[in-house]
């Protein structure tokens, strides 16, 4: 199935208020240009340093940062991207507000819970998220917009629903207070289970692009 064919088919299983955002990490320019025109507007991009080469699709799609990102890469990171889906500590959001000031942006940003609670995972306890939220609201330069997560992996993506629905309660729990917008979850395997428990933001690339190599 090529590029376009797979967008489409993606696109009648999910209602139009759902944002897809493609994964692209490992993906030629070529691939994504053709993304873009089945009509991507948004890649998500795992590495700065990725990102970075592929800035020549700056003008024709929204970037988003969807990997952990280091202290080091921040800087670049406030040039290149358009949201970063993966802020999980009050030292990192520091960082970048510090880092936004200095060029005057807005930086609209996630935060990244670890909803599986698995020490190989980034991201913040779900216990934490609140007070992550309140300490970002004082940022002038970023701009909190929602949640993401990254559920855990089975080889069964429905024993992922209950990470998926507990997702959606810290959502509504936090969202009038926080004016929160967003709730990015699922991927190629548990997209249509996150949407059938809120997910109105999925970061899909192996259904669009076929396996990584
Ligand atoms: C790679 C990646 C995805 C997409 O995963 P697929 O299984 O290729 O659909 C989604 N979110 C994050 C954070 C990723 O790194």
């Amino acid at each position: 199935m090529s590029i376009r064919e797979s967008i489409e088919k993606i696109r009648k299983t999910i209602p139009p208020d759902v944002a897809l955002v493609a994964a692209t990490k490992t993906r030629a320019i070529e691939e994504i240009k053709e993304a873009i025109k089945a009509g991507i507007a948004i890649i998500g991009e795992n590495y700065v340093q990725e990102a970075e080469k592929k800035l020549v699709l700056k003008s024709k799609v929204k970037f988003h940062c969807i990997g952990h990102l280091q202290a080091n890469k921040i800087k670049k990171a406030v040039e290149i991207f358009d949201m970063i889906e993966t802020v999980d500590s009050l030292k990192t959001a520091k960082e970048i507000n510090q880092r936004c000031e200095a060029v005057s942006k807005i930086m609209p940003v996630l935060i990244e819970i670890n909803i599986g609670k698995e020490p190989s995972k980034f991201g913040c306890m779900p216990k934490d998220a609140e007070t992550l939220a309140k300490e970002i609201k004082f940022l002038p330069n970023l701009e909190l917009k929602g949640l993401m997560a990254m559920a855990p992996f089975f080889d069964d993506p429905e024993k992922d629903r209950p990470y998926f629905k507990e997702m959606k309660k810290i959502f509504d729990n936090l969202k009038s207070r926080y004016n929160l917008e967003i709730l990015s979850m699922g991927m190629s395997d548990s997209y249509r289970i996150a949407i059938q428990e809120g997910a109105n933001m999925v970061r899909i690339g192996k259904l669009i692009f076929g396996p990584r190599k």
